[in-house]
């Protein structure tokens, strides 16, 4: 079932001409009315006007997360604020938190775009949606809720926690479908078992799963156990909220991106050059119709493919393969990339192991090292421990075999990973870092809950460079340079911590 036939199946000649008349006219707007991307435009010598085809994007300048943040709250609107009729935020862990704000057109848009995922996943008027995404400045709620409402089925704003309470909601109404996050979907079933009560019996049939990462091996489990049809929704606060691309429930393979709406390119995280149709990469998105605040070439982090197939449903939009992970998820262990995915991947190829798991990273004597730590299910944990620890060996093996990486694998018993309501903390990363651009805190705590201490050198009477957290040295930066302004001070701090950087340290202090 398609929601909007004629938008959902445009030919592809209409379906760019479309793209390319939209591209032209947020280039206009963004310039005309964004002294932020007037800036950025007239850096590079590019007019509204250069845009004559397509391919002319990549001319364009990309925006970042960053550029949000150091324009907070309304500075990359686009319209006055009179024609604002909603904010929304993304969560503030690292500093400033990032503000939309969406028209009345906006909100619109996002209902039918959100209207259109559900119904590839399934979703039609007679089904009671519990939508058990956080409601409030989060996306995540309100997007599910606008998009179901729109196709006319019944919503029931459950929101996160409560989760005993949510069971109990999910029986008693009759819930057949269940949006929120794949690991909160997976506490609400181990909830709802403790309580005797058993997804497959409930009339539960689709799961329309968003907002992080999750593995093939995850879906098989997931639609085992609860007896439904897990679907991959994809949405992202800057861009919109849920609802920019969606697997449809026909083939099961990749997210049809909305086309008409946001114009996606696949990028090199570290070039920033355009990668060809097929080749993995970071996905950019421009979006073409958003009016509160249009973003030109943001960077999501979030690393796919485009697929150009035609897919067996008759959608021509394009789709995104599943998300094998983000930019800022990425393990460097030893050298070697190592995303949560696939090991998620290795772990659910074991009968008895939970997706309940942990990555926890350390480094002794200047060696990274890797724990995964894995819940089993109540039964194999009676087992004998010589079973458990055979278990144990051939995953560290497998993980060995296909990434490369040593590690260590713990057997846990279950409930013994805290669970989240939203989205899970998959990464424990004690190791220190050296300090990079952006930090200015100790502590850097990264969206998806990595905590790492961030390390800076000082300097010592007697030439020496010691290392110490970062807030350290910066108040030893500002004794040092107290003329400065904050700017220069900050530029002369970071060339000594480059130059410093591979100079013998010796810590001076740690905590
Ligand atoms: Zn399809």
């Amino acid at each position: 079932m398609l929601f909007n036939i004629l938008q959902e199946t445009l030919p592809r000649e209409e379906l760019e001409a479309l793209q390319l008349r939209r591209l032209q006219d947020v280039c206009a707007r963004v310039y005309a009315n964004v002294p932020f991307y007037k800036k950025r435009f007239d850096e590079i010598g590019i007019k509204p006007e250069n845009i004559r085809s397509l391919q002319d994007l990549a001319l364009l300048p990309f925006t970042e997360k960053q550029d949000l943040r150091d324009h907070y709250p309304y500075g990359l609107f686009a319209v006055p604020k009179d024609n604002i009729v909603r904010l929304q935020a993304s969560s503030g862990t690292t500093g400033k938190a990032v503000v939309l704000g969406y028209t009345q057109r906006d909100l619109d848009n996002w209902a039918d775009m959100a209207a259109r995922s559900l119904t590839a996943a399934g979703v039609t008027r007679r089904d009671i949606v519990h939508i058990a995404y956080g409601y409030g400045l989060f996306t995540g709620g309100l997007g599910a809720h606008g998009g179901a409402e729109r196709i006319g089925a019944t919503v029931v704003p459950a929101s996160g926690g409560a989760t005993r309470r949510q069971t109990y909601l999910m029986r008693d109404f009759g819930a057949t479908v269940l949006c929120c996050t794949p690991s909160y979907a997976l506490h609400l079933w181990e909830s709802a078992r403790e309580e005797g009560i058993d997804f497959r019996e409930l009339p539960l049939r689709i799961g329309c799963f968003g907002a992080e990462p999750w593995s093939e091996a995850m879906r098989h489990d997931m639609e085992q156990k609860m007896g439904i049809d897990a679907l991959n929704i994809y949405g992202l606060s800057e861009i919109m909220g849920p609802g920019v691309a969606m697997e449809c429930v026909d083939a099961k393979d990749g997210l049809h991106l909305w086309e008409d709406h946001f114009l996606p390119e696949i990028i090199d995280p570290v070039t920033g050059e355009q990668l060809p149709l097929g080749e993995t990469g970071e996905l950019v998105i421009t979006t073409l119709t958003k009016e509160g605040t249009p973003l030109i070439r943001y960077r999501t982090r979030d690393l796919t493919f485009i697929n150009p197939t035609p897919c067996c449903c008759g959608r021509t939009h394009r789709r995104i393969a599943r998300l094998s992970g983000r930019t800022d998820d990425m393990l460097i262990i030893r050298g070697v990339n190592v995303f949560p995915q696939q090991i998620e991947t290795i772990i659910m190829e074991n009968e008895g192991l939970t997706p309940n798991y942990q990555l926890v990273i350390d480094r002794k004597d200047n060696l990274d090292t890797l724990e995964i730590c894995v819940e089993v299910d109540a039964q194999l944990f009676c087992d004998e421990i010589r079973h458990l620890q055979r278990l144990e060996q051939r995953i560290q093996k497998k993980v060995k075999e296909f990434l490369g990486v040593t590690t260590r694998v713990r057997l846990l018993e279950p409930h013994s990973i805290e669970r989240s309501e939203g989205k899970a903390k998959r990464i424990v990363d004690k190791r220190t870092i050296w300090l990079c651009g952006r930090a200015r805190s100790p502590q850097k705590t990264s969206e998806h809950g990595t905590t790492q201490t961030i390390w800076g050198c000082l300097d010592e009477p007697l030439g020496r460079v010691y290392t110490a957290p970062v807030s350290s040295c910066w108040t030893q930066a500002r004794r040092k340079w107290p003329g400065l302004s904050p700017q220069a001070r900050r530029g002369r701090f970071l060339h000594q911590q480059e130059n410093w950087r591979d100079r013998p340290t010796r810590v001076l202090r740690r905590r």
